[in-house]
């Protein structure tokens, strides 16, 4: 067995405090009827082992010397007897997942709420994991732990340096899963388009199938995002808008005969197009809006005309739909000033709340010019008591080539966040606009599940998973990435540390792209 064939320090600790597992040693054991992502996190533990390791797992129905049984209750029988012996499964919120090592009889348990909890809690597996050439080890884990907020989604932009790769996407997808994402939103931009049956939008319409099919296929939720007053760029002249800064003048003016009828009717068609969406988010401004004097306030005169029709329509078709309304940039004061504020205290200023609104997203920008949000903004939400969710700007504060590190932004992003109430906070979309946000996105995915999570912690649990026996080393080259990091000698040192890790990393580590995203960082920092 591989415990005995390590090197010796490897082995002395392997008796007491790891499994290790050779080639052809494991064998996952999943229910009777394993959902498609149970299957799913299975292959992808399968390939990450074999692909960093060397180590395949062993065929079904072999005498295995080492066994992981993944599953929920409800869907792996023993999983249901594991949770008889251990009440914290049962114990589980929404999403949570249990996972045990076992020493002496060589066994691991990953118990999942739910298709998303399990695929969590095999993602934490692998993170624990240690990769060495021909064996994975894996600790003495004893870990219960549960999501604290329930929308952990990612938003993903739609624009060519994502969806010219579909394929990669995909793989990203899973992999946000992993790290305990369990959603994925797209915003479908009409104006890209002449009309729905522009082939161009057809193309993209199918690429949201595949995208949310495979978030679907993790156990993850869709989201779709519609700006209020978008209309495909050939819309009638007749009904289009007043100028307004950020947005394309083909957007319709609701106050225009017809627009409203026009524009619920267009977007509906896209909502039917698409699979079932979970979460749908009315979108305001940046771009949308519209500064005619009918429309002047925007946030609850012109943005809501439209708004408020549509929401009622999109939960007539689909009464499950989550319709979350936006309210990124109408702090602006083309925007009417502090009108938004009253949208937040009442809705549609009848006092009567929509029965399909399920809260307000707000952004989380303290860098952006126009969307950011003072203490007194934040007061305002707080005191309004509707559920909240965040729209972080994790990319646009410094866009630049390569691996974006920013840890003073992100613990400004971080502070921002918790200080909203914390039990009306129910997660968010980062805007994740190309790869160089990867680092960040992990970052808040993390404070989706616990928001009192230290920067540094996260840091090194990404290290360790994607540097594996170079974590320590690759730490050091991110603090020197780090755009706060005032360090004199900064270029020097980041040279050195890119060369040095250059003749050091397995190749593993130099296959996955976040290693080229990194280095392209290295590179614009030292030039
Ligand atoms: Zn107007």
């Amino acid at each position: 067995m591989a415990a005995e064939t390590g090197d010796k320090e490897t082995a002395k600790n392997s008796k007491s405090q790891v499994l290790a597992i050779g080639n052809a040693e494991l064998t996952v054991v999943l229910g009777e009827k394993p959902s498609p992502a149970e299957k799913r996190v299975t292959e992808l533990l399968a390939e990450r082992i074999k692909d960093r390791a060397g180590v395949a797992l062993a065929a079904q129905g072999d005498k295995a010397a080492f066994r992981l049984v993944i599953g929920k209750v409800a869907s792996n029988e023993r999983i249901k007897e594991f949770a008889a012996t251990r009440k914290e499964v049962a114990s589980l919120g929404s999403d949570g997942y249990v996972i045990t090592v076992n020493m002496g009889n060589k066994e691991i348990h990953v118990a999942g709420q739910s298709d998303s909890g399990v695929v969590a809690g095999v993602g934490r597996l692998m993170r624990e994991m240690r990769y060495q050439k021909g064996r994975v080890e894996v600790p003495s884990l004893d870990i219960a732990e549960t999501p604290q907020m329930p929308n952990r989604g990612m938003y993903l932009w739609a624009r060519k340096d994502f969806f010219g790769k579909p394929d990669q996407v995909d793989r990203y997808v899973e992999e946000f899963a992993l790290w305990g994402c369990n959603g994925i939103a797209l915003w479908f931009e009409m104006g890209m388009f002449k009309s729905f049956d522009d082939p161009e939008a057809k193309t993209w319409l199918d690429i949201y199938r595949r995208l949310y099919a495979t978030a679907k296929s993790m156990g993850m939720k869709s989201g779709l995002l519609m700006v209020m007053n978008d209309a495909y760029n050939t819309s009638p002249t007749a009904m289009r808008i007043k100028p307004i800064i950020g947005c394309p003048d083909h957007y319709l003016c609701p106050n225009k005969p017809g627009s409203v009828e026009q524009m619920i009717a267009w977007q509906e068609q896209v909502f039917k197009a698409l699979p079932q969406i979970d979460i749908f988010n009315l979108f305001p401004a940046d771009p949308g809006g519209c500064s005619c004097p009918d429309c002047t306030p925007w946030p609850t005169r012109g943005f809501w005309r439209i708004a408020k029709p549509l929401a009622d329509r999109i939960h007539e078709t689909s009464p499950k739909t989550e319709i979350w309304v936006d309210t990124w940039h109408v702090n602006h004061p083309t925007f009417g000033g502090k009108d938004w504020q009253k949208l937040v205290a009442s809705l549609d200023w009848t006092k009567e709340r929509p029965k399909w609104f399920a809260g307000f997203e707000v952004g989380l920008a303290p860098h952006h010019g126009f969307a950011r949000m003072s203490a007194e903004d934040r007061k305002v939400y707080n005191e309004a008591k509707q559920p909240l969710m965040v729209f972080p700007d994790i990319s646009m504060w410094a866009n630049h080539p390569g691996m974006l590190v920013n840890k003073e932004y992100w613990k400004s992003l971080q502070t921002e966040m918790n200080d909203y109430s914390p039990e009306l906070m129910k997660g968010g979309w980062p805007y994740s606009e190309r790869w160089n946000t990867d680092i960040a996105s992990v970052m808040m995915l993390s404070w989706f599940w616990n928001p009192q999570k230290n920067v540094e912690t996260v840091m090194d649990e990404y290290a360790s998973f994607y540097f594996g026996p170079e974590a320590a080393s690759a730490r050091e080259l991110l603090e020197l990435l780090d755009d706060s990091n005032k360090d004199p000698q900064r270029k020097e040192k980041l040279r050195d540390k890119l060369a040095g890790l250059d003749g050091s990393l397995p190749e593993w580590v130099k296959r996955d792209w976040r290693w080229a995203e990194i280095s392209e960082s290295c590179r614009f920092r030292t030039r």
